[in-house]
């Protein structure tokens, strides 16, 4: 329980009050016990003067509490008549489950904001790490992963540890004051009783061991019919060109009848569970009755306080349930919690150094000094020995094929990875040594796809920025060419993009995204050439955004059509991970190499 601690920490007032709400509420049960017993005693007209539990021990504190009340009520019946005790009885038992109602719904009052604060909490957490967390850090199995901590985990932590939290708070009270008064009572009918009980728990908590094992594996033989229904579904081509139809359909049913005989399994233990666990109880009850029964012929106890003691008995049970049902699902919303915790903890490789230093401008170069690079899971460098110098106001190409590093190159500009040797300056500085922060706030960055979020047009170009005003965001769209169509929009800069929203063109999408580019207005521009074609208006249309982006600006651009690439003043070969040939266009021309060959290529 100490791991959920810190989580509770926001919440300590609250969780207080519903501790304590829980605890009157047992508090309210327990007292509703011996109240039945003075009920019974008067529906079956039993002598007052010797109405006691029976036990004649030398009188304890509780059995002088209990003597009083007795004496009590005893004078009630004579002052009042028959009747009229009764009514008081009764009444009294309404007020203490009234108590007990009352307070168990303040309980779970006080609970909800709490179990949903601390998920909110949870789920605010991680999507602040993924945020802070480097890109090296997300492959598409991550991401996946990362989906499912968001929904299920944190879902399996609410359910699980936070409902937690109401019964230990509630039935260890519950249970231990129903236990003081069977002791109370009658020690060895308890004794009897605990014994039963044990044994019945014994039982049916081997059923249920099992059936979660089996549960599990179930799981598993899940996921491995739905592979086999993916793999069908998108190999189909494939299946049905190789004519292996059949071949697959077996496949699927063996799997299948695997699934299906594991279920048929688990069914028939777990509807045994239900009648097993009836039988066991009845038996149980009915051993005490003989056990109890006979203690009352015998004059041992009175029958009212055996009832009496029945019903405490009841009053154990589903509190027993919940507790060893609360035991397990700890452990569950534990496994979950510490998932959870694995992605909170993973440490955050790029950050600002001690001492980083502000940069505000941009005023010389950026130079790759011999930097080498690989990506955690690749065997060799991706890029090895990088030397490249980008003046202020100068455009920079990387042509190559694809795979050749051109995107790794220029993600490692606003520090998206960092170098594994060399370094990169910017104005002479490392940019390792520099404010994350600033560094990325001089650079502007269009990538292939255009990534708009789901969101109206305007907050689309203003993205992160706060204060933009209207007439800041419609200089942006004009400069991009996306006035005009923006215009036509339904609801103008305030329609949402997205799915529900308006369908955009590849061509607008993309000056959207060059306008927010534009916007920023930084100094330097990482360019990613969008590779898919566009209709030639479009295409147009996009130049003219791309190239009014480009003026009195340092770029480095990933062109991917080395027909726009003319303009650069520097054009870089890229093979392997290796510069083989640069220059301007003409000069590559000439050299006949590499770059000629893919222009040519193109050009087919
Ligand atoms: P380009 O942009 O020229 O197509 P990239 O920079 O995307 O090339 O990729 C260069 C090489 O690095 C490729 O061999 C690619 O498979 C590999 N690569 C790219 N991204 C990752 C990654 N996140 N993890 C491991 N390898 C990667």
């Amino acid at each position: 329980m100490h791991r959920l601690l810190p989580y509770f920490r926001p919440y300590k007032r609250l969780l207080l009050l519903a501790i304590v709400s829980n605890i009157l509420m047992s508090v309210f049960l327990v007292i509703s016990i011996p109240v039945l017993q003075p009920f019974l005693q008067l529906l079956f007209d039993i002598p007052r003067e010797t109405s006691s539990t029976g036990i004649l021990q030398e009188a304890t504190g509780i059995q002088a509490i209990e003597h009083r009340l007795n004496e009590y009520f005893v004078e009630l019946v004579r002052t009042q008549g028959r009747e009229s005790a009764l009514l008081w009885v009764c009444g009294l038992l309404v007020l203490t489950f009234l108590g007990k109602n009352l307070f168990r719904y303040l309980s779970l009052y006080f609970m909800a904001p709490v179990r949903n604060g601390v998920v909110r909490d949870l789920r605010n957490r991680i999507v602040a790490k993924i945020l802070e967390l480097p890109l090296s850090y997300f492959s598409e199995a991550r991401k996946g992963d990362l989906m499912s901590r968001v929904s299920a985990d944190v879902q399996e932590v609410d359910s699980s540890i936070i409902g937690v939290v109401e019964s230990v708070a509630r039935e260890p009270i519950i249970i231990l004051g129903s236990l003081t008064f069977m002791l109370y009572v009658s020690p060895s009918l308890l004794g009897f009783a605990l014994l039963l009980m044990l044994f019945a728990g014994l039982v049916i908590g081997r059923i249920g061991l099992v059936l979660r094992r089996q549960s599990a594996a179930a799981q598993k033989r899940l996921g491995l019919v739905s592979a086999i229904l993916e793999e069908t579904l998108s190999g189909l081509r494939i299946i049905k060109g190789f004519n292996a139809q059949q071949w697959q359909q077996a496949r699927y049913e063996r799997e299948n009848a695997l699934y299906a005989s594991l279920l048929t399994q688990i069914s028939r233990r777990r509807d045994l569970a239900s009648p097993l666990s009836e039988f066991l109880g009845i038996a149980a009850v009915a051993i005490i009755l003989w056990f109890g029964a006979r203690q009352v012929f015998a004059g041992e106890m009175m029958a009212p306080t055996f009832i009496t003691f029945l019903y405490a008995f009841y009053n154990i049970i589903e509190p027993a349930k919940h507790l060893s049902a609360a035991s397990y699902s700890i452990r569950k919303g534990l496994g979950a919690l510490e998932r959870i915790e694995a992605v909170l903890a993973e440490p955050v490789k790029i950050r600002d150094q001690e001492n980083a230093l502000p940069v505000q401008v941009f005023s010389r170069a950026i130079e790759f000094h011999n930097v080498s690079f690989r990506y955690p899971s690749s065997e060799h460098d991706v890029l090895s020995h990088i030397n490249l110098t980008i003046p202020k106001g100068k455009i920079v190409a990387l042509v190559g094929a694809s795979g050749a590093g051109k995107s790794t190159l220029a993600d490692l500009l606003p520090r998206f990875y960092d170098v594994v040797e060399g370094q990169i300056l910017l104005d002479g500085i490392d940019i390792r040594q520099l404010r994350l922060r600033d560094l990325r706030a001089l650079m502007g960055i269009v990538s292939q796809e255009a990534i708009l979020f789901n969101d109206t047009v305007r907050n689309n170009i203003a993205f992160g920025l706060e204060h933009v005003s209207d007439a800041e965001i419609e200089a942006a769209a004009r400069a991009a060419h996306a006035h005009e169509f923006i215009c036509a929009l339904p609801e103008g800069y305030h329609t949402l993009i997205g799915e529900r929203g308006t369908k955009l063109s590849g061509g607008q999408r993309q000056r959207l995204t060059i306008a927010r580019a534009l916007l920023r207005n930084p100094p330097i521009l990482i360019l990613d050439e969008a590779t898919s074609a566009l209709d030639s208006e479009s295409e147009k249309m996009v130049q003219a955004a791309l190239s009014r982006l480009l003026q009195n600006r340092t770029a480095l651009v990933i062109a991917h059509r080395l027909s726009t690439v003319q303009y650069a003043d520097e054009i870089i070969v890229l093979e392997r991970g290796r510069i083989v040939e640069r220059g301007a266009h003409e000069s590559l021309m000439r050299q006949n190499g590499l770059y000629r060959k893919l222009v040519e290529l193109q050009a087919l």
